[in-house]
């Protein structure tokens, strides 16, 4: 029987997994992929085959008796089943894990101390640790001697400076972890991974990845290490996003409590699920949406999300004492040449030019051969990323194990 990697990416109304085999040469090939989609609401499954053809459907009805719980079991049966039938054994599985906090600069084999470790992390993620846990019980439960590895969306940020992570509150605030984490760091790995691949020459100099997705982010890399990010304590500082607002300043949040009576519920409802592009437009989270409306508050959205980004790059490229190569990923960065056009055009102070045929038609450079700083389109793939860590990490545990 061929081996085969599992991943999950489980969060608050969604649960996303793959399945990846191995090739001859090493490589991970996508097998199948697919997710349920809106748990607590209306749950749907589908998944997909490598070619994106729809290899199955599901939906259920009455949403209280078909909980998180009922759904990743579901998840994980459909997994086995259909490997089973692929004649594919499974190695292990891979989750996507939001914080691992200030110990876990890499992924790690999970056990009951990791697990122990991850769930005191709870109060620095509440919206998304729990979820992310879940599965790692709920995979145990079914199927308890399948190995689990753990990947952090916090760990790739960890090579950044003290000065970089730190907020300037009192010590014992700081010293109790309230500082700047980063997030989206599977994105970023990958991406500088890849970029390592497609031009060491330039991957390795001064980079800006702007990973624009519903969430979005950026961050600097020196010789593919992260030295900044956008994004802080939380997923909720930096660029504008589909619906939460990006930096803000704490006083907004004391009005809020202090003149409005906003509660921490009401609080976390508004800034995860109605502000950002959504808040501002009043229409909708979607970048698609708003670049096709005539709306003025659309593309008062639109602008303020480009002005944001103008003034992140600035920031980023004074953290990086200079900018050779800035990189677009995610939805909105690999999809829509207009924002990336825009953003384009606010980076000409410096040195970007981009080119606009290349633009237009997504290739992989997309800046003029006489451009100061290169400009680039890398396809995100955070699952790949976390397959390939699965693998390698339970691969070294077999060797250290066996000598
Ligand atoms: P996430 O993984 O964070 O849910 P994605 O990286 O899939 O998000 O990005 C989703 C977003 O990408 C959508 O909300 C949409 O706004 C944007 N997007 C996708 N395709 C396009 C496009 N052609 N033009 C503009 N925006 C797009």
């Amino acid at each position: 029987m061929k081996g085969c990697i599992s991943v999950i990416n489980s969060g608050s109304s969604s649960i996303k997994f793959s399945l990846f085999d191995e090739l001859e040469n090493e490589s991970l090939r996508l097998v199948y992929r697919g997710q349920v989609e809106g748990i607590g609401t209306d749950p749907r499954f589908k998944a997909k085959d490598s070619s994106s053809k729809t290899v199955a459907e599901e939906s259920w009805q009455n949403r209280s008796e078909y909980d998180h719980e009922y759904l990743l079991g579901f998840v994980i049966d459909w997994i086995r089943k259909n490997r089973i039938q692929m004649e594919l054994e499974l190695v292990g599985v891979g989750h996507r894990v939001v914080h691992g906090g200030e110990i876990y600069s890499k992924p790690v084999v999970v056990n009951t101390e990791v697990l122990q470790v991850l769930e005191s992390y709870i109060p620095l993620a509440p919206l998304h640790q729990p979820h992310n846990l879940e599965s790692i019980r709920s995979v145990h439960k079914l199927a308890p001697d399948t190995p689990q590895v753990a990947c952090f969306d916090t760990a790739f940020h960890r090579t950044s400076s003290l000065v970089s992570q730190q907020f300037a509150l009192p010590r014992e605030l700081s010293d109790e972890g309230i500082k700047r984490f980063g997030f989206h760091g599977l994105s970023y790995e990958y991406v500088a991974r890849r970029f390592k691949q497609i031009v060491p020459s330039v991957a390795n100099g001064r980079v800006i990845v702007a990973h624009l997705g519903s969430g979005a982010s950026m961050c600097a890399l020196e010789n593919g290490a992260s030295i900044a990010s956008t994004m802080g304590f939380s997923a909720m500082d930096g660029l504008v996003m589909g619906t939460r607002p990006g930096n803000l300043d704490p006083g907004v949040v004391l009005h809020l409590i202090e003149q409005k009576g906003m509660s921490v519920q009401d609080l976390t409802e508004l800034f995860y699920k109605r502000c950002g592009l959504l808040g501002v437009s009043g229409l909708s989270n979607d970048m698609r949406d708003l670049l096709e409306s005539n709306d003025p508050h659309a593309k008062e959205a639109v602008d303020l999300f480009v002005y944001r980004i103008k003034r992140e790059m600035g920031s980023l490229a004074a953290a990086l004492g200079g900018l050779d190569a800035l990189v677009f990923t995610a939805g909105i960065g690999e999809n829509s040449a207009e924002i990336r056009r825009r953003i384009g055009e606010t980076a000409d102070w410096l040195g970007l030019s981009l080119d606009e045929k290349a633009n237009e038609e997504g290739q992989i450079r997309i800046s003029t051969g006489d451009s100061k700083v290169s400009c680039w389109i890398i396809p995100t793939d955070e699952e790949l990323m976390i397959a390939t860590h699965t693998r390698d990490l339970l691969n070294k545990k077999i060797i250290a194990e066996a000598s």
